[in-house]
């Protein structure tokens, strides 16, 4: 029998003092906002105008090693605080003023097809390009982001683009499956007696009159704060899936009914929160195998298997046998062996279901240990082996700039933890995310009066062990590392 999920909170983080208060200020978000929007700034300037070797630009620096190392570990320690502060979402802002009438989102791309199609554009692209080793490519990257967030909005009413295109808001939204923290509300009764929803629909300077859902910001003195942008519903929510972590719906209720509750990391996961859909289930296992083969991209056997496939195919350059590594990696395989599994653990369990109801079933078991494999890709190898390089390359990015007080920058600076903890640490991170996969996929045999057995669970079972085994190998081999000047 299905119950529906509440999730609870533990404790709320707004009581905590100064920081609640800071995190339900009005402007609390758009000075976390601006501070991103001054480091984008920066490494715009500093691709354009700067050295364009990679460990000796603030743009790939900032960007292939800092950015995505602390995200991580914000996901781990906190929730989605990347979109809390994007600044790609300033300019959307301010296109939402300028707006008159935007129209709906198309409702067949109602989805996270295209949003997936471009993340794995995106890896594909990464590699191909060596984005990573370009300072004035990783900019366009930067500028291509600002400019298709601030179209879309423009153009539609919701925030189409966190939540049908955005790569990086797909990354983060997976990956806040598995943090510490959620919005819900305190009393669900007091949203049963709500009239005006301002959660959702945004709040007016008059109590009680709600900004009609849909209705674009034009003049800010009539409106107080806006509705969530991704039309997400408090009382109803059971999954961080698509919040932003913008705190809108906090600043929005009138009756101070959202809180930022803390959680059991692997709540969401252990109940049925999450839509039983093709494209949320495909999303996490892709997420999955992405995070293989962003990895395999950087060790030996990617170069000698592309050499290999150039050889068969009698093609030059990367590209192709890249497009074939990268396809079987990130779409063939996830699709193929999840599309298995799921026959196979319904013909096992004799439940007369459809397949996308297994598949969705057992999706987010794989959270945690796709998040592990990206944890220890981007937290684990590149930010604790080179994020203290930035004090060398920020002293020289200064001197460079007749800022002389700043010292004679030491280039030894760079590993966090000593080199040979690396091993050790990434190791136990993939071990710790197979056995909350593990244990998510035992309570999800079990969950709602479902009976499977070990035979309907194998197939999954199998899956995260190959995963698994499969990055061990590849975080054991010797690894690029990117955005520095430190060889692995
Ligand atoms: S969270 Fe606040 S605004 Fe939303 S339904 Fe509940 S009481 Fe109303
Ligand atoms: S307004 Fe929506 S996206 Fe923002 S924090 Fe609330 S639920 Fe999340």
């Amino acid at each position: 029998m299905s119950t529906i999920y509440r999730p609870k909170p533990l404790y709320n983080v707004f009581n905590v003092p100064l920081l609640g208060r800071l995190l339900k200020w009005r402007w609390g978000r758009l000075v976390f906002q601006i501070f991103l929007l001054l480091i984008a700034a920066l490494m715009l300037y500093d691709g354009f105008t700067g050295p364009q070797f990679a460990p000796e630009n603030l743009s790939t620096v900032i960007t292939w090693v800092h950015y995505r190392g602390l995200i991580v570990f914000g996901f781990l320690l906190i929730g989605n605080l990347f979109c809390m502060g994007c600044p790609f979402t300033l300019p959307r802002t301010l296109a939402k003023k300028l707006a008159i009438n935007g129209i709906r989102w198309p409702r067949a791309l109602r989805n996270k097809w295209v949003a997936l199609g471009l993340l794995v554009f995106y890896f594909f692209l990464y590699e191909w390009l060596d984005l990573w080793a370009s300072p004035l490519l990783t900019v366009y990257v930067i500028l291509a982001y600002f400019l298709a967030s601030f179209v879309l909005e423009a153009v539609f009413q919701e925030s189409a683009f966190c939540k049908y295109v955005c790569p990086l808001g797909t990354f983060n939204f997976a990956s806040s499956t598995i943090s510490p923290t959620q919005i819900m509300v305190a009393d669900h009764d007091t949203c049963r007696t709500c009239v005006g929803r301002e959660c959702v629909n945004g709040s007016t300077s008059t109590p009680g009159e709600p900004v009609a859902k849909g209705q674009k910001l034009i003049n800010t003195d009539d409106i107080q704060i806006l509705g969530c942008g991704t039309e997400l519903f408090a009382p109803q929510m059971q999954s961080n899936l698509d919040c932003t972590l913008c705190l809108d719906c906090v600043r929005a209720c009138p009756h101070d009914n959202v809180v930022l509750g803390i959680r059991n990391p692997l709540s969401e996961l252990q109940n049925d929160a999450w839509p039983k859909r093709w494209d949320i289930a495909f999303m996490i296992l892709i997420f999955a195998f992405a995070g293989l083969s962003n990895a395999f991209g950087m060790v030996p056997p990617v170069f000698a298997l592309e050499a290999a496939l150039g050889q068969m195919l009698n093609t030059a350059g990367e590209a192709i046998p890249l497009l074939i590594i990268f396809g079987v990696l990130n779409i063939v395989l996830p699709l193929g062996l999840g599309t298995a599994a799921a026959w196979l653990s319904r013909a096992f369990s004799k439940r007369p279901e459809p397949l996308v109801n297994t598949l969705s079933h057992y999706a987010p078991a794989f959270a945690p240990l796709a998040f592990a494999i990206w944890l220890t890709h981007y937290g684990g190898f590149h930010f604790l082996s080179s994020a203290l390089g930035i004090i060398p390359l920020f002293q020289t990015f200064l001197r460079d700039h007749r800022l002389t007080f700043v010292g004679q920058p030491d280039w030894t600076l760079g590993p966090v933890v000593p080199f040979n903890w690396l091993d050790g640490i990434e190791f136990v991170m993939l071990l710790a995310g197979f056995a909350a996969s593990y244990a998510v996929l035992i309570r999800r045999a079990r969950l709602n009066g479902r009976k499977d057995k070990i035979l309907a669970q194998l197939p999954w079972l199998l899956l995260l062990i190959g995963l698994v085994a499969a990055a061990l190998w590849i975080f054991a081999l010797p690894m690029e590392m990117r955005g520095s000047n430190f060889l692995s």
